[in-house]
């Protein structure tokens, strides 16, 4: 992928005010290229970059302590006279400097010192140390502080601002680091960085301008509030995380005007063959999905790419809305392709769509990692022809080099929760041909709340399906300790002997799949031996597609009363039968995890319950988690708490759900900057397009794409 360029005048090229920040980092003094090499590991390669490594915390070394008002914990620079220096050997040989201020004493201890070292830490010398106290054996102590000499010329007053500690790497020292920031900042004064955004944005979110950020953020002032900084409140970096999302919300809105502009098939169906569909279903769609369908539908008729995202709850029937849109490129003469993260969904989707289409005479292929040698090539033969197959159920293995569409009109792509605008762009681009891109239908069973959606799908257009079938019970949820699982085992047997069928979900071991696939036949043989008149099943990870589908299918089927699993079955599967779920080390589990697990019972009419296990004793956030499972079914409810409790700091596991990267922004806890910045990035599209270019570099980069590529 080459850089970003122009296109259509969306991204206007470099103005000269930039060039200056664009500098490579070896323009500061002292930089050769072998540690411009180092920098490069932490994302450092120019000198605007310098600027924009942001500390991880910052060391009050403004004022020195008196020695006697030290606690344990405190992390401060004191000064001291050497009383005493001796080598000693506890273990390990270590050197021991004793020093005093007249308030108190304090050792330094050395584990690593040369010979120099232990030439001039003697007796009389002053020291000044900064480190972290600690209590020791011989009173407090500080291990390897840092220190210099504070007597002589050498003396040095202490610094005059809060000092920033920044991520580093091999070979890198914080000291390097904070010359190359100060360095960097002197030519930000000079104005060679230059502010992209207009004051007149900044006035309403009362955000100060980016030279003033930027110098804060490196070298705060003493008695700058500390407790705020660690937070991520400080204005400093609100400033810093708007001017980032800005840069995300106004490179999504590019984008979406981009792909807007393409050209896809306008698919006109008369709804024939949906109707036909319909009149199959055992049930009517419910309110909510008829009108995530009607959004579709519209897209899909018209000559530009449909780029939709469709929120609903697990079970709230998504695969039915797919499964029309599917119809209607078909009936208009086109291919639709569906996409699901796992083989397990794959199939079990692939299934459904052969019982629902075949009596329409529309058939369904499905493309996965299993399939291989000439069956494969018959198969990629017959999709590549086109029409013969006009319904392909796939992995991602459907993306792969050598899959060729012949009249791909319509990508869907279910459940998937770690779907990223790069993955978006990718799969655009595989489908492109005859110079028209397909529409894409995106299904997602993690809600979000509507600002954060609005930011972070800014490219996209968004339905959600708010409603449940009727008739659904809501799933009871009960928590209780592992201790109690033989209640669990009796209560398992009565549900299997009313003719319903039980999942037993086995603790997820991230660290060991083998310790994790252990875990579940161990679980598996336990409960054969309790119940000996039940037919029980075994699925995870390590088994082949094959075998796994054959346990599913055979569970599906009624043939198996219970089914042990790992966390494979997580997403997506279907058995309404299936009324009561056990999952062993609940409290390991996130709660968007618990609530996809959950979502595989109470699918049918039956009442349904979820028994949550744990292994005492409880965190208070795990605890916090369980009783959030245990008082609400709704998934907007459980997303909304889990923003909550994972609080601020730890991003929206944008990792999990594939929502953003930032360096600086954090979309939850800065989420009163949204309605802001949805407003800048109209101002700026609309009055500064000249200033979008250089904040897109600075924030996104050339690695990214945005715009045209
Ligand atoms: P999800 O949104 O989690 O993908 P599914 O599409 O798997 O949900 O649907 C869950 C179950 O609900 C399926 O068994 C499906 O056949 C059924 N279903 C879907 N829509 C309706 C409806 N309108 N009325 C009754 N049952 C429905
Ligand atoms: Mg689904």
């Amino acid at each position: 992928m080459s850089g970003p360029a122009p296109s259509r005048g969306s991204v206007p090229p470099q103005r000269p005010g930039g060039a200056a920040e664009l500098r490579p980092v070896t323009a500061l003094k002292g930089v050769g290229d072998a540690l411009a090499v180092k920098l490069a590991k932490l994302g450092i390669e120019t000198v605007q970059d310098v600027l924009f490594l942001m500390p991880l915390r910052y060391e009050d070394r403004t004022h020195t302590r008196p020695i006697g008002t030290l606690r344990a914990g405190d992390r401060a620079v004191v000064e001291g006279e050497v009383q005493l220096a001796e080598v000693v050997i506890r273990r390990r040989r270590q050197l021991l400097v004793r020093i005093s201020d007249g308030s108190g004493f304090l050792t330094l201890r050395f584990f690593y010192f040369t010979a120099q070292q232990q030439a001039q830490l003697v007796r009389g010398v002053r020291l000044r140390c900064y480190g972290e106290a600690r209590r020791g054996t011989l009173g407090l102590e500080i291990v390897h502080p840092e220190y210099r000499r504070a007597d002589g010329v050498d003396a040095q007053d202490t610094s005059d601002s809060l000092t920033p500690v920044y991520p580093t790497t091999e070979g890198v020292q914080q000291g390097r680091l904070r010359i190359l920031t100060a360095l960097a900042l002197a030519e930000a004064e000079a104005a060679a960085v230059r502010d992209w955004v207009p004051a007149e944005l900044l006035a309403d979110p009362g955000l100060p301008p980016l030279a003033d950020a930027l110098r804060f953020v490196h070298r705060p002032p003493p008695g700058a509030d500390l407790a705020s900084f660690e937070t991520g409140r400080h204005p400093a970096q609100r400033r810093l995380a708007f001017e980032e999302l800005l840069a995300h919300q106004v490179s999504l809105r590019l984008l979406r005007r981009e792909i807007r502009a393409d050209l896809a098939w306008p698919l006109a169906a008369t709804g024939a063959l949906g109707a036909a569909f319909r009149a199959t279903l055992p049930f009517a769609l419910t309110g909510a999905q008829e009108r995530a369908l009607a959004e579709a539908l519209a897209d899909l008729a018209k000559p530009s790419p449909m780029l939709r995202l469709v929120q609903g709850d697990v079970g709230s029937g998504k695969t039915v809305v797919a499964a029309l849109a599917a119809l209607a490129a078909v009936e208009a003469g086109f291919q639709a392709v569906v996409m699901a993260p796992t083989e397990l969904l794959a199939e079990q989707h692939h299934q459904n769509f052969e019982r629902w289409f075949r009596p329409l005479g529309v058939p369904v292929a499905l493309l996965c990692g299993r399939l291989t040698g000439r069956a494969r090539q018959l198969t990629l033969n017959a999709i590549a022809a086109g029409t013969d197959v006009p319904v392909v159920i796939g992995t991602h293995a459907l993306f792969q080099e050598g899959v060729k569409f012949g009249r791909l009109a319509l990508v869907v792509i279910d459940e998937q929760h770690r779907f990223g605008v790069h993955q978006r762009m990718a799969l655009r681009d595989k489908g492109r041909g005859h110079g028209r891109y397909p529409h894409q239908l995106i299904m997602t069973a993690t809600p979000i709340p509507r600002t954060l959606a609005m930011t972070a799908y800014a490219d996209l257009d968004v339905s959600v399906i708010d409603e449940l079938p009727p008739g659904r019970t809501p799933v009871r949820t009960v928590v209780m300790p592992d201790s109690r699982r033989d209640e669990i085992v009796a209560r398992i047997e009565a549900a299997c002997r009313g003719g319903r069928q039980a999942y037993w979900v086995c603790p997820l071991i991230e660290e060991s799949e083998e310790l994790e696939y252990q875990a579940a036949e161990a679980t598996h043989a336990a409960l054969v031996v309790a119940l000996p008149d039940l037919k029980i099943g075994l699925a995870h990870g390590r088994l082949t597609p094959t075998k796994k589908q054959a346990v599913m299918a055979a569970f599906k089927r009624g043939e198996l009363d219970v089914l042990v699993a790992t966390t494979v079955i997580e997403v997506g599967v279907d058995v309404p039968n299936a009324s009561l779920m056990v999952i062993e080390n609940a409290e390991r589990m996130g709660l968007a995890q618990l609530h996809q697990l959950r979502g595989r019972v109470g699918r049918g009419a039956a009442e349904s319950s979820c028994v949550l296990l744990y292994r005492a004793p409880l965190s208070p956030l795990a605890r916090a988690r369980l009783e959030v499972m245990r008082t609400t079914t709704d998934g907007f409810e459980v997303s909304r708490r889990d923003l909550e409790l994972r609080g601020p700091g730890e991003l929206l596991g944008t990792r999990q759900t594939g929502l953003m990267q930032m360096k600086v922004a954090d979309l939850i806890r800065d989420s009163d900057l949204l309605p802001y910045v949805q407003q800048a990035a109209e101002v700026m599209l609309a009055r500064h397009p000249d200033n979008i270019g250089p904040l897109l570099r600075r924030w996104i980069g050339a690695r990214d794409r945005y715009g045209k590529v």
